[in-house]
């Protein structure tokens, strides 16, 4: 974070100028202005997936993940810059000497206890995670991921079944090849299709769940959610089933709310005031369906300037991940200075 010491260095004036435009700035206010934005800063940090140590990136995956020392590497930097603190204080909390941050996850990866809980534990750092219910304990992949593995059977084996299943499966796309571009197109698609068609188009394409290995679980279980949320982070739902919850009916959305927010109350024996909206997709529906629900807290996908509470339904946050996929130096400081520009 660039200080008012920094900030005026950098205008081209003489020492002597220099000295007297912080004297100026200092009797004029405009320090004790500035220092008053500055105390408005506030930062949510979003992840999805943690990855071990060594894995790549993987082209047929949509879902964002960074690597547990990229991970590990932003929330030391972060710490010196931010004070981290829960999700839940963020918006009400006075600043102090530092701006604020939250860390959040959203989908309830099995990586988020695995890879990522120890290092929260090992930096002093609180969070949030933000749980698909329907998926708790599961060994099923969301579907995109489904999707993405016949895309990497296809790309190994063109002429095979899988290639030629997975090429039916993809109307209007016949012939063309596996590439991971396709492949971000077609999820792009079929998440508008309703999921009655859409479970067709992967069954075709031979991407329905079938019997899993015994060491394949991918999301948490109950067990380690509770071990979690003793050690002192939070929980929130990000509905049951992942949908657009815009596309939904009413009563449909008042099914995904309710009954996720009901399974981690059972499941923790607090509270849930706090939701994610999957792929950050909200409309004023929504917004009056989520409050009627009973959430104070509601995270979007929006990069915009988080408010003072007023938008507490609506709070913007940033996905560390997409930087996760650059050269470490190079995108640290820019994801920490994004709210000053
Ligand atoms: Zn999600």
């Amino acid at each position: 974070m660039r200080s008012v010491r920094d900030s005026i260095s950098v205008i081209p004036l003489a020492r002597k100028a220099h000295a007297g435009l912080v004297k100026w700035s200092v009797r004029s206010g405009a320090l004790r202005l500035w220092n008053a934005l500055a105390r408005r800063r506030r930062l949510i940090l979003t992840f999805h997936q943690i990855r071990p140590p060594g894995r790549l990136l993987d082209p047929f995956d949509t879902c964002p993940s960074a690597s547990v020392d990229f991970f590990r590497e932003i929330l030391t930097y972060g710490r010196e810059q931010f004070a981290f603190l829960p999700l839940q204080d963020l918006c009400t909390a006075r600043v102090g000497s530092k701006p604020l941050a939250a860390v959040t996850f959203d989908d309830g990866w099995r990586d988020n206890y695995d890879l990522a809980f120890p290092v929260l534990r090992e930096l002093g750092i609180p969070a949030t995670i933000f749980v698909t219910t329907g998926k708790i304990g599961s060994t099923e992949l969301f579907w995109q991921q489904a999707l993405g593995r016949a895309f990497h059977r296809a790309a190994a084996h063109p002429a095979g079944e899988s290639g030629r299943r997975l090429r039916r499966a993809l109307s209007g796309d016949e012939g063309a090849p596996p590439t991971p571009e396709l492949y971000r197109q077609t999820v792009s698609r079929w998440k508008r299709l309703p999921p009655d068609q859409r479970k067709e188009r992967l069954r075709r394409a031979d991407c329905l769940p079938s019997a899993p290995a015994e060491d394949s679980r991918c999301f948490l279980n109950v067990e380690e959610i509770r071990e979690m949320a003793a050690a002192g982070l939070a929980f929130g739902s990000h509905t049951v089933t992942h949908p657009l919850l815009p596309q939904l009916t009413a009563s449909e959305m008042d099914r995904e709310l309710r009954e996720s927010k009901d399974c981690l109350e059972d499941l923790l024996r607090r509270p849930i005031e706090m939701i994610a909206y999957p792929d950050g997709a909200f409309s004023e529906a929504v917004l009056d369906r989520v409050r009627a629900a009973g959430y104070r807290i509601g995270c979007t996908t929006q990069r915009r300037r988080i408010g003072n509470g007023k938008d507490g339904l609506c709070l913007s946050r940033i996905d560390c991940s997409w930087y996760a996929a650059g050269v470490p130096d190079s995108f640290l400081p820019d994801v920490f200075e994004w709210q000053t520009r």
